[in-house]
């Protein structure tokens, strides 16, 4: 294993406070496997979950697809009372916080990072198998991008497949 500043662990317990779920504007990526995961769990196409629940992040070569925020900027998912509605099946960049690739590239941005969410370097030691498992998943399920000739309007589960 290469010598991370972080192969001893990191702590990190969620303290519930939902800064990372709303308030602020943000960006949730989905891969393929989470777009057809969370539409079967909504009972709804591809097609559908698309239009009703994200919207496309352009950037120089094309554009990403994310979750869409309220206009108070909550999580599309974010339900008072309850937090997230898909819990079960929130996406990876949910799931995998704070164990990602930009937030691990050392302990300077790490600790920046600690700013912002009150859980990290608090509670559950969490080991470099844990964190490696994190950054992992992501790669196994990458980010989908397309290309502006692809136009939103006209993706489905065959062309986020195909991407
Ligand atoms: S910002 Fe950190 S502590 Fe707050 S809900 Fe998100 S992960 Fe939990």
């Amino acid at each position: 294993m290469k010598a991370d500043f972080w192969n001893e662990g990191l702590q990190f317990t969620c303290q519930r406070c939902s800064r990372c779920c709303r308030h602020d504007p943000g960006v949730v990526f989905l891969s393929a496997f989470e777009i057809i995961t969370i539409a079967r769990h909504l009972s709804c196409s591809v097609k559908a979950f698309l239009n009703q629940y994200c919207r496309p992040i352009y950037n120089a070569s094309g554009y990403r697809v994310s979750l869409q925020e309220k206009q108070n900027f909550d999580c599309i998912f974010w339900e008072s009372g309850t937090g997230c509605s898909i819990y079960t099946v929130r996406p990876i960049q949910c799931s995998t916080f704070p164990f990602w690739e930009t937030l691990l590239r050392n302990k300077i941005i790490w600790d920046e990072e600690a700013k912002y969410c009150p859980g990290i370097n608090k509670g559950i030691l969490h080991d470099a198998s844990h964190i490696q498992k994190c950054l992992d998943e992501r790669n196994q399920y990458p980010i989908l991008q397309f290309s502006y000739s692809v136009l939103w309007e006209t993706l489905d589960e065959n062309s986020i497949l195909g991407n």
